[in-house]
């Protein structure tokens, strides 16, 4: 099983992505997860990507693209993957669907977590990560609405996007999700 999750930062993608990827035995590939650590062990990829990072602003596709055709091929991967904070731009979406294709392993959904932006915000504010200030916060925000708002559109054109309301607590939404997947299996 192979699913996208999207959603604005903030929404629960990274906490419902690794819930889930353990009920359904999934990996869970997370791009700002493999980009942190890549800075924090001063990779050569760590120094290009840090003030990207930084500034709140999406790192260009093709190094992104890299990282994630390499982990697909990583045993864990074999029985399917939850794919958290990708892609994010058009671009990404189109070589997602070439990497699968050529591993004829395509995707089976793609969730998009719906939330209102007074919400996101206190709950960004909270989350207190390195990288959650008020300024890239508003830019990260920025990014979404610009280049990762318009994969909507290209998923619910394929008939692949299920929206999902992630404004209740954290087990709320994650009933949800689960009843989603289980119609899936
Ligand atoms: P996240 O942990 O998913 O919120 O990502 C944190 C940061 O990593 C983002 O603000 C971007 O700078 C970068 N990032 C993560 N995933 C991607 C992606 N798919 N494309 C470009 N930049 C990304």
């Amino acid at each position: 099983m192979r699913l996208v999750f999207l959603g604005p930062p903030g929404a629960g993608k990274g906490t419902q992505s690794v819930r889930l990827a353990e009920q359904f035995g999934l990996a869970h590939l997370s791009t700002g997860e493999m980009l942190r650590a890549s800075r924090s062990h001063r990779t050569e990829l760590g120094l290009l990507v840090a003030d990207y990072l930084d500034n709140g602003q999406l790192v260009p596709d093709q190094e992104v693209l890299d990282i994630v055709a390499k982990r697909l091929d990583d045993d864990d991967c074999q029985p399917g993957v939850i794919f958290d904070g990708f892609p994010r731009t058009l671009a990404q979406a189109e070589a997602l669907d070439r990497l699968l294709a050529q591993r004829h392993t395509p995707l089976d959904l793609v969730v998009e977590l719906l939330i209102d932006q007074g919400e996101l915000l206190k709950r960004l504010m909270k989350r207190g990560r390195g990288d959650d200030n008020m300024a890239t916060i508003q830019q990260r925000l920025q990014s979404y609405e610009n280049q990762t708002a318009p994969l909507v559109r290209y998923y619910s054109e394929r008939k692949m996007l299920r929206s999902i309301d992630a404004s209740g607590t954290t087990d709320e939404v994650f009933q949800s999700l689960s009843t989603a997947l289980e119609a899936l299996e």
